[in-house]
């Protein structure tokens, strides 16, 4: 008797597995059949699917690196194969699956298709990847932490030697070593000052507490400290709705600060500073932007500008040390969100962030 039910009892089982996708591929890699875990993790229900090749879930690169026909030609020779990476639903989006193909025989051992089990691993994947960011930005800050400590002691040294000669030595010292003697100051300050920027930066968001932080009220702040800098500049500044996001209001502000000081500073002479902050709402995220009428940016920098220290201008033409975008990404990477720029050189720029509104 339960010979008889078993082989009703197995179809059922794999046609209404929710976890598992269960598919029968035939030798080509078209589907044949297809359960409900299939439709639930790959989002086609069985009509549009059932002779579609398999190749399919499969991204661009797989597909012309020519992946499923290799996972299929191993199955076939060997039985049976093992893969996982991403791969891609109806819809467009990605998926971390986790395959077995193995090879179906028919009673005289010939291959006569394929059966290919799939588990969606995404929710795994991503906290695995998140694990391994983590760990890695924790090295990272812990290596700049400790060097830019070293750094400071050697600088010291050079600075008070400096100093030493300054007093003890003037009157025997000439206008040439004095000039030296000043550049050496100069660089000496300044490296402090880098050193100084990387400790900042290695320590940001050590402390941070996540708040109700209400971004009209924050900008309204932030533009009464510049106050002096906006009336030297006569700059037009226009505020949009910005919305009340649940955030790292510490670093919220100074990320505001960096991208508005920078419209303050990046200006072309003789034209009337114009800048614009708004934003726009959605249902998972929060996009804002900050705009100016300034020098803009050569297209080829816009991903540079981002990294620690790089500055596109000359230090006697406008100042900084080439921090403040680096230290931006880093806050927007902790809020989940994404930074870019739109500009075009001699006419202005546009700074856009995203910030996740599901932040707890
Ligand atoms: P800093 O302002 O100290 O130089 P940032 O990290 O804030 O450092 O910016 C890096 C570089 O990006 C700047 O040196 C400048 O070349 C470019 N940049 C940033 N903001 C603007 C802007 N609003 N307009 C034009 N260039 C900009």
């Amino acid at each position: 008797m339960t010979s008889n039910l078993q082989p009703d009892f197995f179809s059922k089982l794999i046609d209404e597995l929710e976890d598992y996708a269960f598919l029968f591929l035939d030798l080509e890699g078209n589907i044949q059949s297809w359960n409900i875990g299939a439709k639930n993790i790959k989002g086609y229900c069985t009509e549009e699917i059932i002779g579609k090749n398999f190749s399919c879930f499969y991204t661009q690169e797989d597909q012309i690196l020519k992946k499923p026909e290799n996972l299929l030609a191993i199955a076939f020779s060997k039985g049976k194969v093992q893969d996982q990476g991403w791969r891609i639903r109806k819809d467009g989006t990605s998926f971390w699956g986790m395959t077995t193909i193995t090879a179906i025989h028919d009673n005289k051992g010939n291959t006569i298709g394929f059966g290919k089990l799939t588990r969606d691993l995404t929710q795994r994947k991503l906290a695995e990847q998140a694990t391994i960011v983590e760990i890695k930005n924790k090295e990272l800050e812990q290596f700049t932490y400790i060097a830019s400590h070293d750094l400071q002691e050697p600088l010291r040294t050079v600075s008070n030697y400096t100093q030493l000669l300054k007093e003890d030595f003037s009157s025997i010292l000439n206008d040439d070593a004095k000039n030296y003697l000043q550049a050496i100051e100069y660089a000496t300050n300044r490296m402090s000052m880098l050193i100084r920027c990387l400790l900042d930066f290695s320590r940001l968001g050590r402390n941070k507490k996540i708040a109700q932080v209400n971004c009209n009220l924050l900008i309204n702040q932030i533009l009464a400290d510049l106050h002096n800098l906006i009336e030297e500049n006569g700059a037009q500044v226009t505020v949009g709705e910005l919305y009340i996001l649940n955030a790292y209001e510490t670093e919220i502000r100074q990320l505001f600060q960096n991208l508005i000081s920078n419209a303050l500073k990046f200006t072309k002479a003789n034209t009337p500073v114009e800048i614009k902050i708004g934003a726009t709402k959605n249902s998972s995220f929060i996009e804002y932007y900050i705009s100016d009428n300034g020098i803009g940016i050569d297209h080829k920098y816009h991903d540079r500008i981002f990294q620690i220290f790089k500055r596109l201008n000359k230090e006697q033409e406008f100042d900084g040390y080439g921090i403040g975008l680096a230290n931006s990404k880093k806050i927007i990477e902790m809020h989940n969100g994404k930074i870019w720029v739109e500009s075009t050189l001699g006419v202005g720029s546009i700074f856009k962030f995203t910030i996740s509104t599901t932040i707890q």
